[in-house]
């Protein structure tokens, strides 16, 4: 089975879609669980019709990849109960509440732990794990910038005026063109350090080329050869 990964820009944004070839009737199109398309299609229908199908589907395509985003994005919601599930960076964590004299959250053996005097008091619990996301959202967001800003300088991208992290639901990063200014969201806390990686590079992208059109995925494809497999997998979160 042959299996390869497209994108086609329609006039309403961009679809990336596996393309699966093997001997079907039909081409055949079809959504999984975590927003990812999936086409099968026969070796003997071309790269051009076929791309021309699911760009005709865009508009029910883009609004269920889009509602799928969301709801996942909705998970992050915790009751601070002790046992309850955590995701951190990609690793699946369970949540520990103990009692300490001294306020403080961490990770330790599959254990997202958090330190406070009473164990009863919630909104304390919430204060200190959103610290905490926010804390270790900007080291990773910044870790990566670290490692992009310096490929992007290389092909003339201009410098962006700052970065900072907010409460986003609806979007993994935004960047303000004319202000250069560059935002992350909180949610980047579930997602794994190259798929922050990812975000930060498109939205570095987003300087150089402030659309989604195949421009933009030449451009960001010059500083992260894999950008579109990193794409697919973002939809996983
Ligand atoms: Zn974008």
């Amino acid at each position: 089975m042959d299996v390869s990964t497209r994108i086609v820009t329609s006039e309403i944004g961009t679809i990336t879609y596996s393309l699966v070839r093997k001997r079907v009737r039909n081409v055949n199109l079809r959504v999984r669980s975590n927003g990812q398309v999936v086409v099968s299609a026969s070796p003997r229908v071309s790269i051009s019709f076929i791309d021309n199908f699911v760009a005709s589907k865009a508009p029910g395509l883009l609004e269920k990849t889009r509602k799928t985003a969301l709801s996942k994005m909705k998970m992050i919601p915790i009751n601070f109960t002790d046992g309850e599930p955590v995701t951190c960076f990609g690793e699946k964590l369970e949540l520990r509440i103990v009692s300490s004299d001294k306020d403080d959250v961490n990770v330790e053996d599959g254990y997202l732990i958090i330190y406070q005097r009473d164990i009863n008091d919630i909104g304390k619990s919430k204060r200190l794990f959103e610290r905490f996301v926010r804390e270790q959202v900007k080291l990773a967001t910044s870790r990566a910038v670290q490692k992009y800003l310096p490929l992007f300088e290389s092909i003339s991208c201009p410098a962006p005026s700052s970065f900072s992290v907010r409460k986003m639901t609806t979007r993994w990063g935004t960047c303000h063109t004319k202000s250069k200014r560059i935002t992350f969201s909180l949610m980047l806390f579930r997602t794994p350090q190259f798929l922050i990686e990812y975000v930060v590079a498109h939205e570095l992208t987003h300087l150089i080329v402030p659309n989604h059109s195949k421009t933009f995925y030449d451009v960001l494809g010059k500083v992260m050869p894999d950008c579109i497999e990193r794409r697919s997998a973002l939809r996983g979160y």
